[in-house]
């Protein structure tokens, strides 16, 4: 996977998941969250001088379990490859509420009604980071064989 330097990784098992690692079980990460991602840390880096850092990709439904133990029904994009969280700590509120404006704004959320691509949110355990996330009607292409449309012989 590239190596972008609008990007840092809170931990090596981010950056192992980012690089296509995936989890135990199999589970990669949806296409289209690389292209948010990168987007958002693209618009972090021209707007504060530095990269964006990662702090959450995959979620096992253990550790999904372990965030939320008052809601055990309650399912996360993080556990199916279409989320990831980046860090506001040391954004002020207004650059906070404007990343998350316009990556609203550039990507659409495809599935549920009234669900958006970017939510600036404090979650129990968590603090406070920017939530991005892939609707589940998102289309997800597979891999082609080769990139190369046409090959000069
Ligand atoms: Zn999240």
């Amino acid at each position: 996977m590239y190596r972008t330097p609008y990007l840092v990784f809170k931990s090596a098992r981010l950056e192992s998941e980012w690089s296509g690692g995936g989890t135990q079980k199999g589970v990669g990460l949806h296409p289209a969250l690389y292209v948010v991602v990168l987007a958002a840390a693209h618009w972090h880096y021209r707007t504060l001088g530095k990269p964006a850092e990662l702090t959450c990709l995959l979620r096992t439904p253990e550790e999904q379990k372990a965030i939320y133990p008052d809601r055990r029904d309650f399912r996360s994009p993080h556990e199916f490859g279409r989320a990831a969280d980046l860090r506001t700590l040391g954004l002020s509120p207004e650059t906070s509420r404007l990343w998350e404006e316009w990556l609203n704004l550039t990507f659409s959320y495809r599935g549920k009604a009234g669900a958006r691509t970017a939510l600036v949110h404090e979650v129990h355990g968590l603090g406070e980071h920017l939530h991005l996330q892939i609707g589940p009607q998102e289309a997800a292409p597979k891999m082609p064989e080769s990139f190369v449309l046409h090959s000069v012989t």
